[in-house]
């Protein structure tokens, strides 16, 4: 079997008495995009923290790239790019100085700054100070910056929190360019569609413990309940919708009988999304 791009085992933190981390353990595969989902203080940043070896795990192993982050953390540090809501840029720096600086320090050789900038459609605005950009500006050039060095393993964590649709939008293209060229995405977020989007498999995780590790197809044909909504006439005209859950053994007898006996105005196919699931699993939503 190949190596697992990320190889993560009984992983724990704790900052004083709070346990942030509890003993997860997951492997992703080369080129994968795997999203974790969970709300506020879950554990997510953590998580992210000690991959990226800026903090060191309480208990447990990670290795990435084949290389122990807490034995090799320069070495992997080299080879991994990363976007953290608070990552600093130099604000007093336009955004092509930003790009260059960083391609310096990776020893990145022919770099070419406005193509990147062009990609999170920032060019045009490229030599003005960053202090001026919009927080979606700073979050795209934030994305652009972990990509400098093409690195092969990119970490996001929560890249459109509170961003518009359009900073969103090229956000997601820059992701899906980068599976497209092999790299590995490990995304944090706590936007179930964008988890349901752009991964390949999402992991739940609640109280520093994952919950759920599965596609999102899976999770949802495992836990989530799928069904018809049919919107029926009564006999004033007036409406009235009826649901039948699907994948049940009443079920062909439930439809037939609906349209044998009900006059049928729309019929609607319903799935269950992450969010529903993520509350049958844990108790709580995803929000907060
Ligand atoms: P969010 O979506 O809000 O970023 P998260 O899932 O990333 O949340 P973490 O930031 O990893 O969650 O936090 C996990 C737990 O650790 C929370 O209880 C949080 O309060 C705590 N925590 C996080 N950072 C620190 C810190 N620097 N000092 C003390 N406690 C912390």
């Amino acid at each position: 079997m190949t190596q697992p791009a990320i190889s993560v085992k009984d992983l724990s933190y704790s900052y004083g008495d709070n346990l942030a981390v509890d003993g997860i353990a997951f492997d992703v595969a080369a080129g994968e995009v795997i999203g974790f989902l969970g709300p506020n203080g879950a554990g997510k940043s953590t998580v992210v923290k000690i991959l990226t070896g800026q903090l060191t795990p309480l208990k447990g192993t990670a290795v990435l790239l084949g290389l122990d982050i807490v034995k090799e953390r320069k070495q992997v540090q080299h080879q991994i790019g990363i976007s953290f809501e608070d990552t600093n840029l130099y604000e007093q720096m336009s955004a092509v100085e930003n790009l260059d600086l960083f391609a310096k320090l990776y020893k990145v050789e022919n770099f070419d700054a406005m193509s990147l900038l062009e990609k999170v459609g920032l060019a045009g605005r490229e030599k003005e100070r960053v202090a001026s950009y919009s927080k979606g500006m700073k979050q795209r050039l934030m994305v652009a910056r972990a990509m400098v060095s093409d690195p092969k393993m990119l970490f996001l964590d929560e890249p459109t929190d509170g961003l518009d649709p359009v900073s969103t939008q090229t956000i997601h293209a820059l992701i899906r360019g980068a599976t497209q060229r092999g790299t590995t995405v490990f995304l944090t977020t706590h936007d179930m569609v964008e988890a349901d989007k752009l991964s390949n498999r999402v992991a739940f995780i609640n109280q520093g413990k994952i919950v759920a590790l599965d596609t999102p197809a899976r999770l949802k044909q495992r836990f989530g309940l799928r069904a018809l909504k049919v919107e029926v006439e009564l006999p004033h005209g007036e409406t009235a919708i009826r649901e039948v859950t699907l994948d049940e053994e009443q079920t062909a007898q439930a439809v037939f009988d609906l349209f044998r006996n009900e006059r049928i105005v729309t019929v609607h196919s319903e799935e269950a999304t992450l969010e529903d699931i993520f509350f049958d699993i844990t108790g709580r939503g995803l929000q907060g």
